[in-house]
C-alpha cells in the first residue's frame, strides 16, 4: 500500500543534466519576438554522448543509503519487510492472467505493489521537508536495477512525478503518481523497457511486445491531407527553417520553457479498461506526458515540454475504428459549442487526445492536424489507448509536424528535415514505423529518443553505440519541436 497521505512535499527541486554540452534551439520567428542581437545560424552541435550525461550531474542532496525498519509482514500482504527497505516495489502472488484478459503485446503481466514512501519518506517528523534520498532499488526479473533520481515535480503531496535513470542506461525512466495511483516507464540498460500500469486498483509491471507495437504502429495514419502541403511557406519544397543558437536567457536565471497544454479525455472503453478507476486514467495520462518530457530531454530540447492541463471524462463510446473515434474527437473540437472545443477554450488546452480501452487501439493511435494547418495547429487531436506511452509520444510527434523515417512512404514529414529514424534492424526512434526491410526478423529495438544527429545513440543490446540518433538535414524531428510550439501558440515563460 502506498502511505505517503501524511507527507507534505514542499519543495521542488529540479536537477538539471545535460547542462554544460547543450544548447537551445530556438526558432527564428521566437527570436524575433524576444530577443536581441542576431546569432549566426546554427553551427552543427558536436554530438553530445548521452553517456556522459552523468558527468555533469550536479545534484545537490548527496546520495546516501536508507535504513527504513519495518516489522515483519509475510510478503502475500505485498508490504515490504526489511530485506526490502529500498525496493520500490514487491511482487505479488496474484495471478494476473486471472484478473483480466491482456492483449497480445503485453508480454510479461506481473502484479506489483509500488511503495511511493521509498521516493519520499519522513525528515526527522519534519513533514514539511522533502527526503533527500535519491536512489532506489528497482527489482525486476530477478535483478536488482538501482535507480537514481534526477529531478522531481511535486503538484501535491499525493500527485508528482519522479524522474531518474536506471543504472547503465542513458533515458529516463519516470514514476507519475497521482492520487497514490502509480504509472511509469522503465528504461533498463539492455535497451528494453517496462511500464507500470495501475487498473482497477492494482499496479502492473508489463514487459510489452515491442516488435507487436511497432507493426501496429505502421498503421496510423495522417488523415489531413494538407498534412503533406508542400505550397506552404518552408514547407516540404521549401528553403529549410532558419534556426539559430538560442541564447535566451531568463532575468532571475530561471529555465526558460514552452509548455504544451494536452487535455486529456478518456471515453468509456477506457474508464472499463481501469475498472472504473478514474485516478488510475489520471495516472496514465500524466506518465503520457510525462514520457514525452523524457523523450525530449533525452534529445537534448529538455526546454519544450508538454502538461495535463486536465483529465476528462469524453461523453463517447469507441467506436471499434480509430479513423471514425478520432474523427468524433475532431468534430468535437472543431465545432462550436463541441464539448471538447468549450473544453479545450475553458483550460487553455492546445491539444486534445483521447485515451480508449478498444483492443485494438491499444498499441497504436492516429494524429491529426500539423504545423501548417491554420490556425496554428489550435485543434489537434490523438487518440491512444490505456497502455503504453509509446503510441502516444509516436502521434505528438506527427502533431509536431515529424514525420516516419526517411525513406517511409507515404512520407508525412511536414518539414525536409523532420523525419524519424531507424537504423538497420538495430534501432528505431519514436517516429519511426516498423519496416519489413528494415526489421525483416528480430527486433528493432525502441529508443526513446527524437530523431537529431545531436545525440549518440547508447545501450549495450543496441548495437548502435556512438551511433547519431538521426541524419544531419533529413532525420531531426527534434529540431522542428521551438517551430511546432510557436505554431500551437505556446509563448516561452520563466520557470
Ligand atoms: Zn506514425
Amino acid at each position: 500500500m502506498i502511505k505517503n497521505k501524511s507527507l507534505k512535499i514542499v519543495v521542488l527541486t529540479l536537477l538539471i543534466l545535460i547542462g554544460s554540452a547543450f544548447f537551445r534551439f530556438a526558432s527564428a520567428f521566437q527570436i524575433r519576438a524576444v530577443l536581441r542581437s542576431e546569432i549566426p545560424e546554427a553551427e552543427i552541435t558536436p554530438p553530445a554522448d548521452t553517456n556522459n550525461n552523468d558527468n555533469s550531474s550536479t545534484s545537490s542532496t548527496p546520495s546516501r543509503v536508507r535504513t527504513i525498519i519495518r516489522s515483519q509482514i509475510p510478503e502475500k500482504e505485498i508490504l515490504p519487510d526489511a530485506d526490502n527497505s529500498d525496493k520500490i516495489f514487491l511482487f505479488s502472488d496474484s495471478g494476473a492472467d486471472d484478473l483480466f484478459s491482456w492483449d497480445s503485446v503485453f508480454e510479461k503481466v506481473k502484479v506489483v505493489d509500488f511503495d511511493s514512501s521509498i521516493l519520499f519518506s519522513e525528515n526527522n517528523n519534519s513533514l514539511s521537508k522533502k527526503n533527500t534520498d535519491t536512489e532506489a532499488i528497482l527489482p525486476i526479473d530477478g535483478i536488482d536495477y538501482r535507480i537514481t533520481r534526477e529531478k522531481i515535480e511535486v503538484r501535491d503531496a499525493d500527485d508528482f512525478t519522479w524522474f531518474g535513470k536506471v543504472e547503465g542506461s542513458p533515458y529516463l525512466s519516470h514514476f507519475a503518481v497521482v492520487n497514490n495511483r502509480v504509472a511509469g516507464e522503465i528504461w533498463l540498460p539492455n535497451g528494453e523497457h517496462r511500464s507500470l500500469l495501475p487498473r482497477s486498483e492494482q499496479t502492473f509491471l508489463v514487459e510489452w511486445n515491442d516488435e507487436e507495437i511497432s507493426r501496429g504502429l505502421i498503421d496510423d495514419q495522417i488523415l489531413i491531407s494538407s498534412f503533406i502541403s508542400t505550397n506552404e511557406p518552408g514547407g516540404r519544397t521549401g528553403p529549410r527553417i532558419q534556426r539559430r543558437l538560442s541564447s535566451l536567457v531568463c532575468p532571475k536565471g530561471e529555465e526558460m520553457i514552452w509548455e504544451k497544454p494536452i487535455l486529456f479525455l478518456y471515453d468509456s472503453t477506457a474508464l472499463d479498461w481501469a475498472g472504473g478507476d478514474k485516478d488510475a486514467l489520471s495516472a496514465l495520462a500524466q506518465t503520457h506526458a510525462d514520457s514525452i518530457n523524457n523523450v525530449n530531454l533525452n534529445s537534448l530540447m529538455e526546454n519544450y515540454r508538454v502538461k495535463v492541463a486536465a483529465v476528462h471524462e469524453f461523453e463517447y463510446t469507441s467506436s471499434g475504428n480509430l479513423v471514425a473515434d478520432l474523427q468524433v474527437l475532431i468534430d468535437s473540437g472543431e465545432n462550436e459549442g463541441g464539448e471538447v472545443r468549450s473544453l479545450m477554450q475553458k483550460i487553455g488546452a492546445v491539444e486534445a487526445s483521447l485515451m480508449i480501452g478498444a483492443t485494438n487501439g491499444r498499441y497504436y493511435g492516429m494524429a491529426s492536424g500539423n504545423i501548417l494547418q491554420p490556425p496554428g495547429g489550435r485543434y489537434h487531436a490523438g487518440v491512444i489507448a490505456g497502455g503504453s506511452s509509446r503510441a502516444f509520444v509516436h502521434e505528438d510527434g506527427h502533431n509536431n509536424g515529424c514525420g516516419h523515417q526517411v525513406g517511409y512512404i507515404p512520407d508525412s514529414a511536414a518539414r525536409p528535415f523532420a523525419h524519424g529514424w531507424i537504423k538497420d534492424e538495430a534501432g528505431m526512434d519514436v517516429m519511426a514505423a516498423w519496416s519489413q526491410e528494415l526489421c525483416p526478423t528480430g527486433r528493432c529495438w525502441y529508443i526513446p529518443l527524437l530523431s537529431t544527429p545531436h545525440v549518440l545513440v547508447s545501450g549495450g543490446e543496441i548495437g548502435l553505440t556512438g551511433t547519431p540518433a538521426g541524419v544531419a538535414g533529413e532525420a531531426e524531428c527534434a529540431s522542428i519541436l521551438p517551430e511546432a510550439y510557436t505554431a500551437f501558440g505556446v509563448l516561452p515563460m520563466c520557470k
